[in-house]
């Protein structure tokens, strides 16, 4: 049980909701962050008087379970929120944002000439690893801070917003620096201590689903962010682990709408992670646009089969462009703009 009380209540209003609970032999721990305060009840639930508590000066609500705190703490009803991607586009409102790019960023040329290609496409945002979680340790784990060098670089020859990991606490001033959102990969969604310190800056955070995760485990992950004061997240759907190993995750396009609507933030999807497979990219585009989805995260790379991670998910640049196009009459059809 949890005592959801004003974020600006003052302490003497906490305290005396404490009181309450101990003089019931209840315990109580109060826990605050920057959006929200909450009491939650450990001990002596069912000896407490709940309607002489939602009585107290600065007691909001009481709910029963943690899933229920997700969402803006100041209404009961989640608003949507439009979250910024650079300086030049959103996330959330009419338009979609299609953010695409390497795997993992290679080298100056092969960036600048994907960055030109997927932003003359119809692009916002260009995605690149410059920090890679890889399953092998012996496999390609990115050029790290040179490679945050060729991001800042592209973004200023091309305009796009710059999308990249951050796997750690200690890297999150260094991306932060150079990235426009800061990518929380689907091996970190419970990454809890990374997830406060992502809450506690200002740089918007694209938090992908944990591969096993539910969709109320990604709806908490969100909440550790926002609830130490940072509310731009960006929701990813990138494919369950499913008995189906002929792609390489399952994409469960059904949390996407679920998502929107349980925490008013928006989601977009990423079908290459969420494939494996180039080809099923296109058809998982339509299907991602046409149940609500509010962008688009691509791999793209210059020459795929050549590509140091995941080619095998990777659109050529001509390609992309083909795709792009043929999103548009799906997203005019969807009441949408691309
Ligand atoms: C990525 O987008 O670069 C990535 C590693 O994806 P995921 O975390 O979804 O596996
Ligand atoms: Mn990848």
């Amino acid at each position: 049980m949890f005592i959801v009380l004003e974020p600006t209540c003052p302490p003497a209003q906490a305290d005396r909701v404490l009181g309450c609970l101990a003089a019931a032999d209840a315990v109580g721990r109060l826990s605050e962050g920057r959006s929200r305060r909450v009491i939650e009840v450990l001990e002596g639930q069912d000896r407490i008087d709940r309607s002489r508590i939602e009585q107290l000066a600065g007691v909001v609500r009481i709910v029963d379970a943690a899933r229920e705190l997700v969402g803006t703490p100041e209404s009961s009803k989640p608003q949507p929120r439009e979250v910024p991607l650079g300086s030049r586009a959103t996330v959330g409102g009419r338009r979609l944002a299609i953010i695409a790019g390497p795997c993992s960023v290679e080298d100056q040329t092969r960036l600048l000439e994907t960055a030109h290609a997927v932003a003359e496409a119809g692009a916002v945002g260009l995605r690149g690893g410059a920090y890679k979680p890889r399953t092998s340790p012996y496999s390609f784990q990115g050029l790290g801070d040179a490679a945050l060098d060729l991001l800042a670089q592209a973004r200023q020859a091309t305009g796009l917003a710059i999308v990249t990991e951050v796997m750690s606490t200690e890297q999150i001033a260094r991306v932060a620096a150079v990235a426009d959102v800061l990518q929380v990969g689907s091996r970190n969604m419970h990454n809890t201590p990374l997830l406060r310190a992502l809450g506690e800056q200002d740089k918007p955070v694209l938090l992908k689903r944990g591969w096993s995760a539910t969709l109320e485990e990604l709806l908490q992950a969100a909440e550790y962010v926002r609830v130490g004061g940072n509310p731009s997240i960006i929701l990813c759907e990138r494919g369950i682990r499913t008995h189906e190993r002929y792609v390489r995750n399952t994409l469960a396009l059904a949390v996407v709408p679920e998502a929107r609507r349980l925490s008013g933030l928006p989601m977009i999807v990423d079908p290459s992670h969420g494939t494996g497979r180039a080809h099923l990219i296109e058809p998982m585009c339509r299907a991602a646009v046409a149940c609500g989805a509010d962008g688009l995260l691509i791999e793209v790379h210059p020459n795929p089969n050549r590509a140091w991670s995941d080619g095998e998910q990777s659109l050529e640049p001509a390609a992309f462009a083909r795709l792009v196009e043929r999103l548009r009459p799906v997203a005019t059809a969807c009441d949408r703009e691309l």
